[in-house]
C-alpha cells in the first residue's frame, strides 16, 4: 500500500527530475550557441569566393541567429553545396575582392597563368599527409590561419559527437598538411554537412527530453488523480458507515418500539428475530461493500505501483545518458581538460563565494609562445600533441581546490581560489618552468616550447569579463616583454 510518505517522496524525486531537466536542456542550449557562433565565424571565413556563395551564407547565418529547424538547414546546406560546385565549376559570379585569386586559379586550370607560389610547410610531416592531399605545384596555399583557426575549433567541437568522429578525422588530416584556396570550399562543404548532422543530433536529443518531460507530467497527473481517488474512497467508506448506523438505529429504534408495546414474551421474540435478522443482514451487505472496495484499492495500488517503478527506471536511464552527456558538454576533446564552457560555470561560482566570504582570487591566462611555428614546421597533429602535453603539465601542477581550462586555441585560463597574488604568480612562474623543461622532440629533433603568462586577483567592482581582460592585457605585455614569463596586473 503506498502510503502518503511514499506520495510526498515520489513527488519530491519527480520534482528534482524537472529540475535537473532543465538545468540539461540550459546546458544543451549553451552547447547549441556555441555551434551557432562556430557557423557564423566559418560563414565570415569563407565569404568573398562568389556573390553566390555569399548570398546562401549570409542565408545560413541569418537563420542560425534564429531559431531553426533541421529541414531549413537541410535547404540552407543544399544552397551552400550549389554555390560550391558553381564555383567548382567556373560558373560562379566571383566577388570582387577575391575574384583576382580565383581568376588566377581558373586560368591556372586552363594551363595559362604558371606562377608559383611558395609553399607554407617547408616539411609536412608524412604521417599527418597520409591520405591528404598536398598542394600542386602552381596552387596557392591558404595563407589566412584564421580560417585555419575556425575551422580547427569547429573540428573540435564536432569531434565530441562520437558518431562524426571518423569525418572528423578524415578532414583534420587534411588541415594537417597545407590546405589550398582551391581546396577550401570542398572542406568547408564538408564541415557544414558535419554540422548539420550536429544540430540534427542535438535536435534529436531536445525532442527526447521534451517527450521524457511529457511523459512524467502525464505520470504526475496520475499520481494526482490516485490522491483524488483516495479522497473518492474516503468519501464512499463514510458514506457506507452512515447507512450502516442509521440502518442499525432504525432496527434498534424499531426493537424499543416493540418492547414498549407491550407485546407478551411470544410476540417480543419474533420481533427480537426478525430485527436480529435484519441486522445481519446490513452487517453482510456493509462487509461486502468493504471488500469490494478493498479489492479495487488493492487493484489500483499495483497499478500504480507498476507505473511508478516503470517511471523511475526509465528516469534513471534518462539521468546516465544526460550526465554522460553534460560531463562531455564540459570537457575539452583534444586536451580532456575542462573547457571555455566548464570556467565560465566555475569563474560565476568561485565569483559568487568571492562576494560573500572576501577570500582572494586569482585569474591567470597562459599562452604557448610561437606556437603557430610548431604547426608550420612539424605539421598540425605535432601541434595537437603539444597541446595535449601542456595541458596535461597544467593540469598536474594544480591544487585540487585550482581550476584549469582550455580557453581556446592555444590559450588556456588557471581560476586559483585562496591564492594571493605573490602565490598565483609564484605558482606560474613554477609551471611555465616545468613547460620549458618538459624536452620535446619531433623527427629527432629537440624544439622549446615555452608559454607566458598573465595573473590578476579578482575585485570587488569586476564585473563579468574584466579580470579576465585584465590577466589578458597582462600576458600581451609578457609576449612583448619577450615571452616566456608571467606578468602580474
Ligand atoms: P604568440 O607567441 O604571439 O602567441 O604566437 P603564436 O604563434 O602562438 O600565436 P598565433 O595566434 O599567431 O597562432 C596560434 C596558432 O594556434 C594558430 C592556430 O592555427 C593554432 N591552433 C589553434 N588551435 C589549434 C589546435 O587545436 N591544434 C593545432 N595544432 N593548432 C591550433
Ligand atoms: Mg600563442
Ligand atoms: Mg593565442
Amino acid at each position: 500500500m503506498v502510503n502518503a510518505a511514499q506520495n510526498d517522496d515520489r513527488l519530491r524525486k519527480y520534482q528534482e527530475s524537472l529540475r535537473i531537466l532543465e538545468r540539461d536542456e540550459k546546458l544543451l542550449r549553451a552547447r547549441e550557441q556555441v555551434l551557432r557562433w562556430l557557423v557564423g565565424r566559418l560563414c565570415l571565413a569563407a565569404q568573398g569566393q562568389s556573390t553566390g556563395l555569399d548570398a546562401a551564407l549570409g542565408r545560413l547565418r541569418n537563420a542560425v541567429r534564429g531559431e531553426v529547424d533541421a529541414a531549413q538547414l537541410e535547404t540552407l546546406g543544399n544552397g551552400i553545396a550549389s554555390a560550391i560546385r558553381e564555383l567548382d565549376m567556373g560558373t560562379a559570379t566571383l566577388t570582387g575582392m577575391k575574384s583576382g585569386a580565383a581568376a588566377a586559379n581558373k586560368a591556372e586550370a586552363a594551363g595559362t597563368a604558371q606562377q608559383a607560389a611558395p609553399e607554407s610547410d617547408p616539411s609536412p610531416n608524412p604521417s599527418a599527409a597520409a591520405g591528404a592531399r598536398a598542394p600542386l605545384p602552381g596552387q596557392a596555399v591558404l595563407g589566412d590561419e584564421r580560417v585555419r583557426s575556425v575551422l580547427t575549433r569547429l573540428l573540435g567541437e564536432l569531434r565530441r559527437e562520437p558518431k562524426l568522429s571518423g569525418g572528423v578525422a578524415e578532414i583534420d588530416r587534411e588541415l594537417g598538411v597545407s590546405l589550398t584556396a582551391e581546396q577550401l570550399p570542398q572542406v568547408i562543404e564538408r564541415v557544414g554537412g558535419l554540422i548539420v548532422q550536429r544540430i540534427q543530433g542535438l535536435e534529436r536529443t531536445r525532442e527526447e527530453l521534451q517527450q521524457m518531460l511529457d511523459q512524467m507530467v502525464a505520470q504526475l497527473e496520475m499520481l494526482s488523480r490516485y490522491v483524488a481517488g483516495h479522497d473518492l474512497e474516503e468519501d464512499e467508506r463514510k458514506a457506507s458507515n452512515d447507512t450502516l448506523n442509521t440502518q442499525i438505529s432504525g432496527e434498534m429504534h424499531a426493537l424499543g418500539s416493540a418492547v414498549d408495546s407491550g407485546n407478551d414474551l411470544a410476540t417480543l421474540r419474533k420481533h427480537l428475530r426478525t430485527r436480529m435478522d435484519s441486522i445481519g443482514r446490513h452487517l453482510q451487505d456493509f462487509k461486502g461493500r468493504e471488500l469490494e472496495r478493498s479489492r479495487q484499492t488493492r487493484e489500483r495500488t499495483d497499478q500504480m505501483r507498476g507505473r511508478m517503478e516503470e517511471l523511475e527506471k526509465e528516469a534513471r536511464k534518462l539521468h546516465a545518458s544526460l550526465a554522460d552527456e553534460k560531463r562531455l558538454s564540459l570537457l575539452d576533446a583534444l586536451t580532456r581538460i575542462p573547457n571555455r564552457l566548464a570556467y565560465e560555470q566555475r569563474l560565476e561560482d568561485e565569483l559568487d563565494r568571492f562576494r560573500r566570504f572576501g577570500q582572494p582570487i586569482c585569474l591567470a591566462t597562459c599562452d604557448i609562445d610561437h606556437f603557430k611555428r610548431v604547426n608550420d614546421s612539424y605539421g598540425h597533429r605535432a601541434g595537437d600533441k603539444v597541446l595535449q602535453v601542456v595541458a596535461e603539465c597544467f593540469a598536474a601542477s594544480v591544487r585540487s581546490t585550482d581550476f584549469v581550462a582550455r580557453y581556446g586555441g592555444e590559450e588556456f585560463v588557471f581560476v586559483l581560489p585562496g591564492s594571493t597574488l605573490e602565490d598565483a604568480q609564484a605558482l606560474m612562474n613554477r609551471i611555465r618552468e616545468k613547460v620549458a623543461e618538459v624536452g620535446f622532440h619531433f623527427r629527432g629533433t629537440p624544439v622549446s616550447v615555452t608559454v607566458s603568462g598573465g595573473i590578476t586577483a579578482l575585485r570587488a567592482e569586476d564585473v563579468s569579463g574584466d579580470a579576465f581582460d585584465r590577466a589578458d592585457k597582462a600576458m600581451y605585455q609578457a609576449k612583448d616583454a619577450g615571452r616566456n614569463r608571467v606578468v602580474a596586473a
